[in-house]
């Protein structure tokens, strides 16, 4: 029951108030209250107005909105806004109007009890920041509402920006709370920004790539452009400087055009060869909004911001179908890109959107580019990172096809190689073989060389060559060598009776006799010329040699030679020199010595052995 009653009672208290003024009641449980379903407007389309007259409207003459945010766009119309607000308490109230807005131009504020003026302010980005009665990016007028009692505000409002008011009355705590919160989304938002730009600063310097360069230019120009828009770069960069608070938008919006089409140029890899379309209208796109940020340097604002959203519009479109076509073309560094870039120009597009009064101006609106771009900064970064690992991976695998090439190579070579050494050796081995046959060749040739051809004995050069050798090591080992020279008697005869071919027939048989007691390997037997014979025999005394000789005599007069029907018998001397050289070519002096013995020889009537060692100057072994 005592529950009704108090309600009643609020009720009947409030009687008054809710009469007075439909607008803004101030109650036991406000803690703010959105102005915007509130507020008339009038435009002040005939020249400036003054505050008496504006009151003397009729409220015809005003209109209303009824949104949720006031936004008249783009236009060079001064409006004035009233609103009427109420303390429905029984307490004083001391309230903050907030106009979350810092971008306007001039905002000429007057409080009015029943018509009467009670306060005036003038706040707006054309005034110093310090001139604010409260320092905060937004402008935040302190009101002064008594109990029961009820006010009328009005606000003129002046600006180049977008015509956006949007109002709300806090209570201070809740405002403090709120703002809390607000701070910290911004602080987010800026320190996020702030540790790409220096971690992104830190990759190019390391690893050299622009795309890195032009990407920190823009998360750089970019927050730079929503601290502008958001007051917070006139609360904390340049506060007296309130010309270029308005230019700063137009420049840094821009440079983040320049900057993010010169990145998404470079990092998607749209040149002229495989985009020629598309890259023309970038790089027209870079030059347009490059000319548009220098502009904003000296053309003002006013003259600039159209165009600059419109570029702004149109650069963020085309960048967005960038990312999709070479998502298309299978750029894997796409991917990543266009979904940043999605989330950048939705927010962006949801701010053009409420600044062209197309969509309600409220915190996501509001948010938006800020929630939008933090994103896409991740986003971007992550994708940047990721194609520094793709090239990496791309530069490792051409490095192992071109190990793999050398490798090929090499053992292409090593396979040359080897066929040419198989080669080599093929034809050493011929080469081998033909020498081999060449030397046997050779040797038989030797063979043939060194053999008499009509007696099959060893032939004169072979015996000089044999017989100088013997004699040498005879002189050396201290060995008796013994030399025969024989000659068939009277052959001049038996050749000029039978015949040459007859004699050659004997020559033959002689030369068999011969070899017939001629049989130590070291031994030799040869004809010495014509019907002359000799045999060398090394490391042989004189009897031994005497004993030879005298076989071979008794042979060959023993052996009968058939002549038609006669039998004939030849005969042989022998001259016989065994010595035991004093020096290595003593062949001259034994050969004369034998000579000497055969010619005694035949002095001595042929047919017969004579050894001529006594005769030479050394002594033989034993005396004949
Ligand atoms: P002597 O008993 O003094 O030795 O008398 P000879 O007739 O044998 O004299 P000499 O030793 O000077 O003989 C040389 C002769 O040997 C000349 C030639 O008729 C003969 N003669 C030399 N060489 C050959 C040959 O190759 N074939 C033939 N059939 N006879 C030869
Ligand atoms: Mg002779
Ligand atoms: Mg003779």
């Amino acid at each position: 029951m005592r529950r009704w009653n108090y309600l009643l009672a609020s009720m009947l208290m409030l009687m008054p108030v809710l009469t007075l003024a439909n607008g803004a009641v101030w109650s036991e449980s406000s803690e703010r209250i959105e102005l915007a379903g509130e507020i008339d407007y009038w435009a002040e389309s005939d020249g400036p107005a003054s505050l008496d007259s504006v009151i003397a409207l009729g409220d015809k003459e005003w209109q209303s909105d009824g949104g949720e945010s006031i936004s008249l766009g783009y236009s060079d119309t001064v409006y004035w806004f009233r609103f009427p607000t109420a303390n429905g308490t029984d307490a004083p109230k001391s309230l903050y109007l907030e106009i979350a807005y810092p971008v306007l131009d001039r905002v000429e504020f007057y409080l009015l009890d029943d018509g009467r003026l009670l306060e005036s302010q003038v706040l707006g980005d054309k005034q110093h920041f310090d001139e604010r009665p409260v320092h905060h990016r937004n402008f935040l007028v302190p009101l002064k509402l008594p109990p029961g009692e009820s006010r009328m505000v009005y606000l003129r409002v002046k600006t180049t920006s977008s015509m956006q008011v949007p109002l709300t009355l806090w209570e201070p705590d809740a405002f403090f709370i709120a703002e809390q919160s607000r701070t910290m989304f911004e602080g987010l938002y800026y320190g996020i920004v702030l540790v790409m730009i220096l971690y992104n600063l830190f990759v190019f310097r390391a690893v050299g790539e622009r795309s890195f360069l032009y990407y920190v230019g823009y998360i750089a120009a970019m927050p730079l452009f929503l601290a502008s828009l958001h007051g917070v770069s006139f609360q904390y960069l340049w506060p007296s400087a309130t010309w270029w608070n308005d230019q700063a938008i137009i420049v840094f919006l821009n440079l983040t055009l320049v900057f993010g089409a010169l990145f998404s140029l470079r990092f998607l890899n749209v040149r002229r060869h495989n985009h020629p379309v598309l890259n023309l209208v970038m790089v027209n796109l870079i030059v347009i909004a490059g000319g548009l940020a220098a502009a904003g340097l000296v053309v003002p604002y006013s003259h600039m911001i159209l165009a600059t959203i419109l570029v702004a519009f149109f650069g963020c479109s085309v960048m967005l179908i960038i990312g999709v076509v070479r998502w298309i073309k299978q750029d894997p560094a796409a991917r990543y890109y266009t979904v940043a870039w999605v989330f950048m120009l939705f927010g962006g597009i949801l701010m053009a959107f409420s600044k062209f009064t197309l969509l309600p101006r409220n915190f996501l609106t509001e948010n938006a580019t800020q929630i939008g771009s933090a994103i896409g900064v991740i986003l971007l970064s992550v994708a940047l990172a990721d194609r520094l690992n793709q090239e990496k991976v791309r530069a490792f695998e051409a490095q192992q096809k071109l190990l793999s090439e050398e490798r090929k190579a090499r053992l292409a070579q090593a396979k040359i190689l080897h066929i040419q050494k198989e080669a080599n050796a093929q034809l050493e081995q011929r080469v081998q073989s033909r020498t081999q046959d060449l030397e046997s060749l050779n040797e038989q040739l030797k063979e043939l060389s060194s053999t008499d051809a009509l007696t099959g004995l060893k032939n004169r050069g072979h015996f000089d060559r044999v017989f100088k050798s013997a004699v040498v090591r005879a002189y050396r080992f201290e060995q008796t060598l013994s030399l025969m020279v024989l000659d068939i008697d009277h052959f001049k005869d038996f050749n000029d009776t039978y015949g040459h071919l007859v004699g050659d027939d004997c020559l033959q048989m002689v030369a068999a006799c011969i070899g017939q007691y001629v049989t130590r390997p070291q031994d030799l037997a040869a004809r010495y010329g014509g019907e002359e014979f000799v045999v060398l025999l090394p490391d042989t005394p004189e009897q031994g040699a005497v004993r030879v000789a005298e076989k071979i005599r008794e042979k060959i007069e023993e052996t009968g030679f058939r002549v038609s029907e006669e039998t004939l018998h030849l005969t042989i001397s022998i001259g016989i020199c065994s010595v035991r050289p004093d020096h290595a070519d003593a062949t001259k002096e034994i050969f004369a010595k034998a000579d000497e013995a055969l010619y005694e020889a035949k002095g001595r009537g042929r047919n017969r052995v004579v050894s001529g060692s006594e005769n030479f100057p050394i002594p033989s072994d034993s005396p004949a």
